[in-house]
């Protein structure tokens, strides 16, 4: 089972499921030569996905080609479906800086056949994640900035501020779909500049003036 670090908080969080954005920055969909959406693209990632930081991204032999990808990270607090988007922040546990780690090459074929995404996106190792952020601690959640490093050069940085469905809107529309529990992450999208790492890369990502996780990468 994995569980959420929470600052300040000596309640333990196990992590039930990894609701995913795909497409919340316009630059990122058109990188990735994408129509931009009109309701938001879900996908979901298993519990065992998630590594803490210091912990190595592993790359599956049946890859080639793992990208990165920085993302903000909402936790949920407590259980909900149905929610109003007024009424949603009310259900946030907290923040932390996530990275949603991509097998291009097999999303890139299952896009092609038309085919899921769980393999590209769902493997072990797949869900580096930070400790959380208390949302009290957060003045304005649409106002935090993010960035990813790799081998200390700056590849993704972005503010929440840009996301095409913000936070109120994105826990209203996956509370229409999904229960939400006490525990649950939210991967919020990706910015532009997302990209390939290597065996023995050094990836770093930071909720600028909160948290940050460092990885290295590594093949199976
Ligand atoms: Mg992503």
């Amino acid at each position: 089972m994995k569980t959420l670090q929470v600052h300040g908080k000596g309640k333990e969080y196990i992590v039930g499921k990894i609701l995913c954005l795909g497409r919340n920055y316009v630059e990122h969909a058109q990188e990735m030569q994408s129509e931009i959406p009109n309701v938001p693209i879900v996908f979901i990632k298993p519990s065992t996905a998630i590594i803490n930081s210091d912990e190595d991204i592993i790359i599956p032999k049946i890859s080639q080609q793992l990208h990165h990808e920085v993302e903000l990270i909402v936790a949920i607090a407590k259980e909900g479906k149905n929610i109003s988007s007024e009424q949603a922040l009310e259900y946030v546990l907290g923040y932390g800086v996530g990275l949603d780690m991509t097998l291009r090459d097999i999303q890139t074929e299952a896009k092609k056949k038309g085919l899921p995404w769980s393999v590209a996106k769902g493997f072990d190792t797949s869900a580096p994640i930070s400790d959380i952020i208390a949302a009290s601690k957060i003045k304005n959640p649409q106002d935090l900035r993010f960035r990813c490093k790799v081998n200390g050069t700056v590849r993704q940085e972005t503010t929440t501020s840009k996301m095409i469905f913000p936070i109120e809107k994105i826990i209203e529309y996956l509370s229409s779909i999904f229960t939400l529990e006490p525990g649950d992450l939210i991967f919020t999208g990706t910015p532009e500049g997302a990209g390939e790492v290597k065996t023995r890369d050094i990836i770093e990502a930071e909720l600028v003036g909160y948290t940050s996780i460092r990885h290295r990468v590594r093949t199976a």
